[in-house]
């Protein structure tokens, strides 16, 4: 899963890089409003954390902007303005969850895993195709109610595929969620991982649609 992270604070943004990255989502961190405009519109985030007091462009300024061009990336706004007007106006500009600062680590994961939850449109908390399950949560994984061990990128693969479960998901979709900007991305990354995770779990639980990518599940 591929999180925006828009804060201009260095040592808070560094932290929650670092405790967003420990929980498998790769992480692009921008420090001000007009580069989280850019990475928005360019690239395709599972989720964003956005900061509101922000240098360049306000944090509301560039989510109402986002909505206004029918993008719907799932918002969660950090703000320091501890009003009601300010938490209305964000949620009205299309924020699906603020967080007050100072930020708990602790409530920030759990609310990210509620957003992506609700984004992927599932009421369960446990991501699941046939015998096979994922707790985002404990970030266990079972098949046929025995625990399968994962390596942190094994393991993100599988999240991004059953998120998005029947849909077919191109190579270039599984490697941008796999690495965040910057780092290098050997060209058969992906069919590695996919390869890995064939022998843990079973040769056709993921299917290979040539030309197109891979699907976890019944799109044909
Ligand atoms: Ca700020």
């Amino acid at each position: 899963m591929r999180l925006l992270l828009v804060e201009d604070d260095a040592l808070l943004g560094d932290g929650l890089r670092a405790g967003l990255a420990l929980d498998g989502y790769s992480v692009d961190w921008v420090r001000d409003g007009e580069a989280a405009r850019l990475a928005l519109f360019a690239e395709g985030y599972d989720a964003c954390v956005l900061d509101l007091g922000l240098p360049r462009r306000d944090g509301l300024a560039v989510l109402k902007e986002l909505r206004a061009r029918d993008n719907h990336t799932p918002v969660l706004i950090l703000t320091a303005r501890d009003t009601l007007e300010d938490k209305v106006a964000g949620l009205d500009a299309g924020a699906d969850d603020y967080l007050l600062k100072p930020v708990e680590l602790a409530e920030l994961r759990a609310r990210l895993r509620a957003l992506l939850r609700r984004a992927a449109g599932a009421a369960s908390p446990l991501l699941q195709h046939r015998t096979l399950s994922l707790d985002p949560a404990s970030k266990q994984v079972t098949l046929s109610g025995r625990v399968v061990p994962l390596s942190g990128r094994e393991y993100a693969l599988l999240h991004d595929l059953l998120s998005h479960k029947n849909r077919i998901r191109s190579r270039q979709e599984l490697e941008t969620g796999l690495y965040a900007w910057g780092e290098e991305v050997e060209s058969n990354t992906v069919e590695v991982y996919i390869h890995r995770l064939r022998r843990k779990l079973g040769a056709d639980m993921i299917r290979t649609v040539r030309g197109l990518g891979y699907v976890l599940g019944d799109a044909s």
